[in-house]
Parts: C-alpha cells; sequence; structure tokens
C-alpha cells in the first residue's frame, strides 16, 4: 500500500489520490467565480461529451461559442502536434511563418488592414479601447486634447465586452460592473438599434462607437441592417471610428465570416455591399479551444499603434496561429460556411414550429448561422416562479435529456454548436426542446 501510495503520488494521476470528488477538490482550491452545473467532463468527440460517469452529451454550446470544429478534431490535434514539435513559442521580437499566414488570412477575410495577435476577446477589445483613445486624441490640437480628451466610446446597453477594467467599463450591463468600484473614465451606453440614441449620445469627445454585430450575452440580438448603415454614415460624417466586437458572432458563426455581412446580405442600398468596420475584435472560435484573441484595424489606421504601444508575451504565438490556421483551412475545405447555413436555417425552421405549438414556453426564435437564441417565454407555466432564470431551468431540464445549451440573460436558451454539426445531430437536441417544451407546457 505504502508503494503504491509514492509510485501514484510521484505520478501525474497523485491528484486522484484524494478522496475527494473532481468538484469538491475544484470547489475546494478554485476561486468560486463560476456557477458550474454539477457536471464533470471527461472527453469529447465532435459534436458529443462524456461525463465521468460515462454519460454522452450532445454539447450545443460548443464551451460558450469555441469549439468551432467541435471536440478533439483531428486537424486540431494534428496542428498541435505538428506546431508544438518545431516552435510552441517565440516571443513578438521576431517573424514567425503561422504568425505571418494568420494575419494575412485574417486581412483577407476583412479588408485591407492589420492584425494585432493577443489571447482572449477582453483582451482584444482593451487593445480597441486604447486604440480609440490613441485615434481620438491624436486628431486634436494639443490644448483641446489637455481640456477635453477625445478618447470617449458609446456602446449599447445588454452589451458584453470582457471583464477587465476596460471591458466592464465598456459592458452596458449593471451586473458586470457591481462591486469593482467606478469604472473607468469614457464609456456611454445607448439602446441597441436605436441610431437616434448613438447620434444623441455624440459629443466633442467622443472618439469611437463600438457595438456587437449581434449581442451574446444578453439574449442573442442582431444589429438591423439600418441600424449598421446609420452607424457607418455616422461615424463617416462625424470623424469617429466605428468598432466592431465580433468576439462571439464573429468567425463564421453567423454563416459568414463577419455577422455584417450577413446581416446586409441582398440589402438594396449600394452602402451595404462596401459596409466595413474601422476595427474588429476577435477570439472563442478562431483556435477552435485553443486560446487566441486578435484585432483587425482598417489600413487607413493601423500603423497608428506604432513599435512599443501596445504588446504581449503569448499573443500571436506559432502554436496558436497554428491552430487558427488549420480551423480556416478546414472550413474552407469542408465547405463548413454552407453547413452552417443549412444547419441554421434547419434549427430555425423546427424550433419555429415548436414555438408555435407551445406559445406559451417559447416566445422568439433569433439569430443568424449557428448563433440561435430561443427565448423562453415570460411566466411560462411549468417554470417554478422562484426559479432564478427561465433560462437556466429550461436549460438544467436540457441536460437531464443529454444536451447542453448556455444561457443568456434570464430568458433566453443560446445555441452555440460547432459548425460541423449534422442535421442528424441537430434534430436529437431539436427533439430535446421540444420535449422541455412539452414538459412545461404541461
Ligand atoms: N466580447 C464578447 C461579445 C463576448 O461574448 C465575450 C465573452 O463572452 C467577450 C468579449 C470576452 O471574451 P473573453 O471571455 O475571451 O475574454
Amino acid at each position: 500500500m505504502a508503494h503504491s501510495i509514492i509510485r501514484l503520488a510521484s505520478s501525474s494521476s497523485a491528484r486522484r489520490f484524494a478522496t475527494l470528488s473532481i468538484a469538491e477538490t475544484t470547489a475546494a482550491n478554485v476561486v468560486p467565480t463560476y456557477a458550474r452545473y454539477p457536471m464533470t467532463l471527461t472527453h469529447g468527440d465532435g459534436a458529443f461529451v462524456w461525463d465521468e460517469g460515462g454519460r454522452r452529451l450532445l454539447d450545443l454550446g460548443g464551451g460558450i461559442a469555441v469549439n468551432s470544429l467541435g471536440h478533439a478534431h483531428p486537424e486540431v490535434s494534428a496542428a498541435l502536434l505538428e506546431q508544438s514539435q518545431k516552435l510552441v513559442h517565440t516571443s513578438n521580437l521576431y517573424f514567425t511563418q503561422p504568425q505571418a499566414d494568420l494575419a494575412a488570412s485574417l486581412v483577407r477575410l476583412i479588408g485591407p488592414g492589420k492584425v494585432f495577435f493577443c489571447n482572449s476577446g477582453a483582451e482584444a477589445n482593451e487593445g480597441m479601447f486604447k486604440f480609440a483613445r490613441l485615434h481620438g486624441i491624436a486628431g486634436q490640437a494639443e490644448e483641446e486634447a489637455a481640456a477635453a480628451p477625445r478618447m470617449n466610446v458609446i456602446t449599447t446597453i445588454d452589451s458584453f465586452h470582457g471583464r477587465t477594467l476596460g471591458g466592464v467599463a465598456a459592458t452596458g450591463q449593471d451586473k458586470i460592473k457591481a462591486g469593482f468600484g467606478p469604472p473607468i473614465d469614457g464609456f456611454t451606453h445607448v439602446p441597441y438599434n436605436d441610431l437616434a440614441a448613438v447620434e444623441a449620445a455624440i459629443d466633442e469627445r467622443t472618439s469611437a462607437i463600438m457595438i456587437e454585430g449581434i449581442q451574446g450575452e444578453s439574449g442573442v440580438r442582431p444589429a438591423t441592417a439600418e441600424y449598421l448603415l446609420g452607424l457607418r454614415r455616422l461615424c463617416d460624417e462625424r470623424g469617429l471610428l466605428l468598432l466592431f466586437d465580433a468576439v462571439q458572432c464573429g468567425h463564421f458563426r453567423s454563416g459568414s465570416f463577419q455577422s455584417y455581412t450577413k446581416i446586409l446580405e441582398g440589402h438594396p442600398d449600394p452602402a451595404a455591399a462596401t459596409f466595413r468596420p474601422d476595427g474588429i475584435s476577435m477570439a472563442k472560435a478562431m483556435g477552435a479551444g485553443v486560446p487566441i484573441g486578435a484585432f483587425w484595424l482598417d489600413e487607413r489606421v493601423a500603423d497608428m499603434l506604432s513599435a512599443g504601444r501596445h504588446g504581449t508575451t503569448f499573443g500571436g504565438n506559432p502554436l496558436a496561429c497554428a491552430v487558427a490556421n488549420r480551423v480556416l483551412d478546414v472550413i474552407e475545405r469542408d465547405d463548413l460556411v454552407a453547413n452552417i447555413n443549412d444547419v441554421g436555417e434547419h434549427f430555425v425552421s423546427s424550433l419555429r414550429a415548436i414555438q408555435t405549438e407551445f406559445p406559451n414556453v417559447l416566445c422568439d426564435v433569433r439569430g443568424h448561422g449557428l448563433m440561435l437564441g430561443v427565448e423562453v417565454a415570460a411566466g411560462a407555466p411549468g417554470v417554478p416562479a422562484d426559479a432564478a432564470s427561465a433560462a437556466g431551468h429550461f436549460v438544467g431540464m436540457l441536460h437531464e435529456r443529454g444536451v447542453m445549451t448556455v444561457p443568456a440573460g434570464t430568458h433566453t436558451v443560446r445555441l452555440l454548436p460547432p459548425y460541423n454539426l449534422t442535421i442528424a445531430e441537430a434534430d436529437e437536441g431539436i427533439a430535446a426542446i421540444r420535449s422541455v417544451a412539452e414538459e412545461l407546457s404541461n
């Protein structure tokens, strides 16, 4: 026994020796910032994961819009293995092929400009906020900049832009700001999809307007085409930057590389065909689970972030970039954009049929591509009156049926599945959603 204790203690599985469960060990040692579901996951394959009891679950949450190719994708594993045998990290003091290739691909996909690499969505936004200040102040005379620096960013109510101090200040939700003292200066929030409200909020200190093409965390709310075109017009007229937080809705999730292209598809206004923001942040689906973030800046302004202005140690390291390159290759090779649109449309028509069948339980289905929200009706009969969130209650009932989704806001069940989800897999999720709606309707 003593011998096996020593052997186990010296192996990487020493932690398993504890009598505590994984959940208990986590609770005892990890700061409790997350309200976790009582599920411990051990491995995955495609759209499925397994828990420690061997139960198979259909993952339609995708690690909150991250696992773009599902779990254990062979190409992601191969890219990790191949690159890890060459170079994992170099710092940004040197050039590497994977970073150069990824930057060139992103510029090809978005438009003429340049890319800054980082490690997460919040960090990408933080860089864009710094850039917005730099750009605004640089356009002012010295005295004017000292008296009233043009560094303010207008964002929207119910937006989410990350958990850094800048991200928290930019986020239009009080619950995210609570407890952290005065938010850093320079952010104003206006109602989403309301052009007049943005226009009224612009003053001499405004440097930029930043929106999500589809608001994610607060309930999957897409921007309208008129809003996007109006924002571009306003920014052009007033000399402001138009910034997009595409951390969740970008990277093909909407069925187009960027959600604005999807939203403006077929719009008769000629401005729709040439629409482009001045800056776009991205992360999540980029690395299919390997942490990587970035922001793109239009060619007219990108060189303003000159050497020494901004930086990060890990950002754009060869390992993360090699995976992100492979993710783009697989999406293109397997024509996953067509799949995102086909499976997304199948979800929407099937979910709308369920909404029609159980209108007292489901009141809306919205979104684009594979970023979809199903709204649980206020006062849905089977949802306990004391449930903290109707969406959370619905998600819990889906877990019982072996399907994972993510709540958004208090009433929206969010579907963010992998881009290679099949119609048969989608049908398994749809059947579970119908079964929950049916149970709640009685
Ligand atoms: N922006 C948006 C729109 C997001 O949805 C998120 C995360 O959910 C973030 C920023 C923050 O990204 P991260 O968690 O990678 O810092």
